[in-house]
Parts: C-alpha cells; sequence; structure tokens
C-alpha cells in the first residue's frame, strides 16, 4: 500500500502546532505496519537545513503560476520513511516562520505558496507523476494541503481523460479553526478551473476557503477523535463548515492521535525525580513531594493534588478551574497550573495562586520539564476544555497516574471513561466541573478505590500503532471503493 501524505509541518524539521507532532509520529507508524508512507514538506529554510543529505529526483512544471519546482528526495529524520521536499525559494525560502514573516505578519502570498505545495502533491499522485513511485491513496492535512483533492479532481478534466481523478484522496482536519480563506482575487493565481469558485466547490462566502475545497473533494474525511468528528457537524463547533460536514456524513471518520510513548513514559522518564510503573506505582509520593517543594506548595502528602498544563486562551477553560480553586482549597486540597497565552487569563491564574499561599501555585512560561514533573506529581489532572479536537495531556495523565477530570467534548470524551479512568463531566459550567472534583476528593481517601481507578488509566494504550492500523483501514476501503 502506497501513501503520499502532504503536510506543511512535521517534527523534528518545522513545527507550529499539533499537525507537525502527528505527521512526525504517524508516517513512521503506517511503515512499521508495512505502508509504504511517504512524506511531502515544502522547502522551508529549516526543512532543507536538517534534512541533508537530500537529492533531487526531478523537476515539477506547470504549478501554479508558471512556476517550477526541484523535487528533493531524503528520509524523515529519526525514521526510514522516504521525505519529499518541494524545492521553491521563491515561495518557501523566507525570514520567519511557515506562515508568517519574521513580524508575525502572514506571507502576502500565501494562498500561491500552498497552491503549489497542493498542486505538487496532485501531480505526485496523478498517473502522469515523473516519479517510479505513485500513491494508491493520497492524505492531506489541513487547510495548507486542501486544494490538492480539488486538483486531482480537475486534472485531464479539460482534455477529458480525468488522468488523476483515479487515485482517491482523504483530508484530516486536526483543527477546523485554521480554514485557509483568502480572497477571491487570488482565484486566478490558483490555476483552477472558474466554475470552482462556488457553493459546490471551493467557495466560502464570497472568499475562497482552502480547507473547504479539501471537504468537498476529498474522498474521504477525517478528524482527530471519533467525538470531534460528530461535534463539527453541529452548530454549535462546526465553524461555519457544519452544513457541508453533515452532508459529507457518511465519509468523515474520527480516529484519535496516538501519544509518543517514549518521551511519556513514567517508568524511563529523565525529567521526573523518581520513575515508577503501573506495578509498582508508590513511587509516585516522591514526585508528589518534590513537585509539591518545587513549587513553593506545603509538602503534604495526603493533600490531594490538582495539576493543570494549558495554552492559557478561552478554549481551555481556566474560567472554570480558577472558579473552583477556593473550594479545592477549603476541602484541603492543592493546585498547580502551568501554562502560557492571554494575559488576562495568566493574571487571574497569578492572582488565584497568590491568594492561596502554599495551596495553590503557577509557572506562567513554557516549561517541557515541568510539564512531566507536574503529571508525574498530581493526584488528579483537570481538562475542562470547553473543545478539544483530540487532546495529550489527558492522555499523558491517564499514563502517569493522574486521574483526569474532563469535559465531554472531542478526544477527552473518548479517551477517559467516568468512573473507570477518570471523571467525565457534561456541561461546561463551575457547578458541573465542581460536582466532578467533589466526586474526585470523596474518592480520594478511599485507597484500593482512588489505586484500582489510577491503575485502569495507566493501562491504557494510547500507542500510534493503534491510531496506525486505523488510518491503514480506512486507507484500505479507499482502495476497495476505487476498484
Ligand atoms: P493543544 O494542542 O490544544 O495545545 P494538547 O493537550 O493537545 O493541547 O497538547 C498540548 C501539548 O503542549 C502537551 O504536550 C502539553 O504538555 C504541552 N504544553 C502546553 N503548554 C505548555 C507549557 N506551558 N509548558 C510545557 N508544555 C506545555
Amino acid at each position: 500500500m502506497n501513501v503520499l501524505f502532504c503536510t506543511s509541518e512535521a517534527v523534528p524539521l518545522i513545527k507550529t502546532g499539533g499537525l507537525a507532532d502527528v505527521s512526525g509520529a504517524l508516517p513512521p507508524a503506517l511503515h512499521e505496519i508495512g505502508v509504504d508512507c511517504r512524506v511531502l514538506l515544502p522547502g522551508y529554510p529549516q526543512v532543507l537545513d536538517m534534512a541533508e543529505p537530500l537529492h533531487q529526483v526531478c523537476e515539477l512544471h506547470g504549478l501554479p503560476g508558471h512556476t517550477s519546482a526541484r523535487l528533493l528526495q531524503g528520509v524523515l529524520p529519526g525514521s526510514e520513511v522516504p521525505l519529499y521536499v518541494l524545492d521553491i525559494p521563491a515561495a518557501y525560502d523566507r525570514l520567519g516562520g511557515p506562515y508568517q514573516d519574521e513580524h508575525g505578519h502572514d506571507h502576502a502570498d500565501n494562498a500561491w505558496r500552498f497552491a503549489l505545495l497542493a498542486k505538487a502533491a496532485a501531480m505526485l499522485a496523478s498517473e502522469a507523476t515523473p516519479l517510479g513511485w505513485r500513491p494508491d491513496v493520497l492524505h492531506c492535512n489541513d487547510w495548507q494541503t486542501g486544494l490538492a483533492p480539488a486538483y486531482l479532481h480537475f486534472m485531464g478534466a479539460h482534455t477529458g481523460t480525468h488522468t488523476g481523478s483515479h487515485t482517491p484522496s482523504m483530508m484530516t482536519v486536526h483543527n477546523l479553526a485554521y480554514q485557509g480563506i483568502f480572497p477571491p482575487e487570488v482565484m486566478p493565481r490558483l490555476d483552477l478551473p472558474p466554475a470552482s469558485f462556488a457553493v459546490n466547490g471551493i467557495e466560502y462566502y464570497g472568499n475562497v476557503s482552502f480547507l473547504k475545497a479539501g471537504l468537498y473533494y476529498a474522498n474521504q474525511l477525517s478528524t482527530v477523535s471519533p467525538t470531534y468528528a460528530r461535534e463539527i457537524q453541529q452548530d454549535t463547533l462546526g465553524m461555519g463548515l457544519q452544513g457541508l460536514l453533515r452532508t459529507r456524513s457518511a465519509q468523515l471518520t474520527g480516529i484519535l492521535n496516538g501519544i509518543d510513548t517514549l518521551d511519556w513514559n513514567p517508568g524511563i522518564d529523565p525529567l521526573i525525580p523518581c520513575a515508577y510503573r503501573a506495578r509498582s506505582p508508590g513511587d509516585k509520593r516522591t514526585c508528589k513531594q518534590r513537585l509539591q517543594e518545587r513549587m513553593g506548595l506545603n509538602v503534604q502528602n495526603d493533600a490531594p493534588l490538582f495539576g493543570l498544563i494549558a495554552r492559557m486562551t478561552p478554549q481551555k477553560g481556566l474560567d472554570l478551574v480558577l472558579a473552583v480553586a477556593e473550594g479545592i482549597v477549603n476541602r484541603g486540597g492543592q493546585l498547580v497550573m502551568l501554562g502560557t497565552g492571554d494575559k488576562l487569563i495568566e493574571q487571574a491564574v497569578r492572582d488565584t495562586a497568590a491568594k492561596h499561599p502554599g495551596q495553590v501555585a503557577c509557572f506562567i512560561g513554557y516549561d517541557e520539564a515541568l510539564s512531566h514533573q507536574i503529571e508525574a506529581g498530581s493526584d488528579v489532572f483537570l481538562m475542562p476544555s470547553r473543545f478539544e479536537p483530540c487532546g495529550l495531556n489527558q492522555m499523558y495523565s491517564l499514563r502517569y497516574g493522574a486521574v483526569p477530570i474532563v469535559h465531554a467534548t472531542g478526544g477527552l470524551n473518548d479517551t477517559v471513561e467516568d468512573g473507570v479512568t477518570g471523571f467525565v463531566f457534561h456541561h461546561p459550567t463551575p457547578h458541573a466541573l465542581w460536582l466532578a472534583v467533589e466526586q474526585a476528593l470523596e474518592l480520594y481517601p478511599i485507597k484500593p478505590a482512588w489505586k484500582r481507578m489510577m491503575l485502569n488509566g495507566m493501562k491504557q494504550d494510547f500507542s500510534w500503532e493503534h491510531s496506525a492500523k486505523a488510518y491503514k483501514a480506512t486507507y484500505q476501503n479507499l482502495i476497495d471503493a476505487r476498484r
């Protein structure tokens, strides 16, 4: 089975968000289970530098704006996954990040830059590919690659041959909030038929939407959890695309992301003071004590310690946590929070910590080691996100025996089982969160029951192998449907 995995980011080469983690982990996991998955990335300077050695395999002509490109080949670092890099200095050799310049402004020609990537992907997936290798499935990820299914659809249409249309495409949404919306003036630069600028096409309220193009033209759609796949078809979380997603419901599936089970393994984690395993979780107590010391909390083993790690944005529901902080403290609990983001939320977090010295502590900033220490030292982990496509921290918490309390949304709903591995509440309100916190406070002193819940979580399997098998089955269905 051959799969071309087209993405704009992949760790360790280039990262701005979770898409990079998935793109760096899923292709190697697919490789492990026998899929010849190859990654296509734009030739950002960081990618060209780090992916050395690269060699040229062919040139691509006829990209949007009469552009030509060199296609380079190497391997995704740390894996055996073949990597194709689209080298177009005029488009990708820029200061700043993949989407913005060094001053934080979007590059003015992003529509063209990602049309190039999408068109290249479609060419490599078509019968006319210049490579000696052709994918059975073209897998596109997020808006940056959203035009690729449209190009495949229209490829050869003017000659009536439809050469590209035999390769099925899959579009995965990692974050529906980013849709790649551009004014209609970009249309001539995209090299798509003018007729595609329509409701039944790539038009979105008078603009062009790259993500919508993918959602409309791809044969298969997916997102990063089954619950989120349902939620994005509803008005509350559909972000304007719920109508289209509802019409494509039969082709929309949710596949949970995995986690890096080497980086996040309490049995071998070098970032925590004391390793521990599900079989002997007693050493977790040492981690708790060291966390209390580091954060200036009273060193008290019997105080239930609640942890939180999050980007401090409205999505993550920190206001709900702050609303129950006093209740936690009054019941003898402690709270530690790590994160950075909106200044107002950061300040509210600081204020709450200042009000309860020794019982509430925070660190405002990004600190990888502390994030591991919070997972290892906490008894309970709070994740009351208003929405969460997949979420990683609740999976880390389960593995580290920090019993999660989560809002029943997206991947949180799919990974935490209420009363078995954690506590799940159904309305993002302080009252509903408090009722879940109370349940945890009541169970915590009943040691055998608490330990059972911890161990149930620690035994869960969130490896990428699991996810890779689900993607492979979806690819197979697409291939079978074509036949
Ligand atoms: P999101 O991708 O929406 O931020 P996730 O739970 O999926 O949420 O992933 C967040 C990741 O970023 C986790 O690995 C988490 O530990 C990490 N993280 C977030 N904020 C911080 C921080 N301030 N310091 C260290 N790690 C952080």
